[in-house]
């Protein structure tokens, strides 16, 4: 079992043809909703790859709560543990994107941002069985300690987005940032080289093991006093949206099986691969035939 605790969103995205800037009023294309949120997009990844996933989280009562439910439900993600929060909006991220792809994003929290520690701890019997419990940063940091202290399995923590002041849980067996994260959490400038992320993951020394993600470079896994980089698998990307979460859920359903750390990475980073190929965040996230057809290659 992987229980992921995080954020749910309903995604607003808007095509515009520039972006508006203080006081200015653009008109956009048509509007597209898609169910979204690291959280939920996280349990989704795991159970598209054959993970037995639950997710902790918050929903209002409003049209998007429905959506957002019936979505992860429909992946096959155990939702008794998601919760409804009266008289506050379900979480909703409002999109812009220009003709050059550039987004400008507002998140919206709504009842992310009341998901506490008594959630979790009404959630204690999953936590404690779960062989990982995964966490990200879009739900009060208050929940992610609470669930890290539950955890009875390995603790996976994805320190994103890069919340300034965001304090992660005291102890966690795997962090997974990207270089951006990895600076904010090693109060260091975005590491460049290989020599720089080492330094920076080295001083995480609450974190067992730190597997950095580089995009199109692959991974940085670093294990004690050593590190080993693993490059990533080579695909034309088209839209890079949801790698990282793609990832994170692929290395819980790998570690989830048994396997080694380095051998869950590899498997994680054909599993991202696959998502870079393909537009938006959920639908992007790739199925086990595909990854074991991938690699078969
Ligand atoms: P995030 O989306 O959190 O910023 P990254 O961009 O680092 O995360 O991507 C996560 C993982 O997805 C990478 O470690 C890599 O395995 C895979 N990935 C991302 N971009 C590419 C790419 N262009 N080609 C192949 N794999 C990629």
């Amino acid at each position: 079992m992987i229980a992921v605790v995080g954020s749910l969103n309903l995604d607003l995205v808007v095509p515009v043809p520039g972006h508006p800037v203080p006081g200015e009023t653009v008109l956009g294309g048509d509007i597209a909703l898609h169910p979204g949120g690291k959280g939920a997009n996280q349990a989704v990844a795991a159970a598209r790859l054959g993970g037995n996933a639950a997710l902790v989280g918050r929903i209002g009562e409003d049209g998007a709560a429905g959506v957002l439910l019936d979505a992860v439900r429909e992946e096959g993600v155990d939702t008794t543990h998601i919760a409804r929060t009266p008289g506050v909006p379900t979480g909703r991220a409002l999109i812009a994107v220009d003709p050059a792809g550039e987004n400008s994003i507002i998140v919206s929290p709504g009842a992310n941002s009341r998901l506490g520690a008594a959630d979790c701890e009404a959630a204690e019997d999953l936590l404690r069985k779960a062989a990982v419990t995964v966490l990200q940063q879009e739900v009060p940091d208050e929940a992610n300690h609470a669930a890290a202290r539950l955890a009875g399995g390995i603790v996976l923590h994805n320190p994103a987005p890069a919340v300034a002041g965001a304090v992660p849980p005291p102890h966690v067996d795997l962090l997974v940032p990207n270089r951006t994260e990895l600076a904010a959490l090693s109060g260091r400038p975005v590491p460049e080289t290989v020599e720089d992320v080492v330094a920076a993951a080295r001083g995480l020394t609450w974190a067992a093991a730190v597997t950095v993600t580089l995009g199109g470079d692959g991974v940085l896994l670093l294990e004690g006093a050593s590190h080993l980089h693993i490059p990533a698998f080579p695909v034309r990307p088209v839209d890079t949206t949801a790698a990282g979460d793609s990832f994170c859920g692929a290395l819980a359903v790998a570690l989830a099986e048994g396997r080694t750390l380095e051998e869950a990475v590899r498997w994680a980073c054909a599993a991202a691969a696959i998502s870079t190929t393909r537009a938006g965040a959920q639908p992007s996230l790739a199925r086990r035939d595909e990854v074991e057809a991938f690699l078969a290659r």
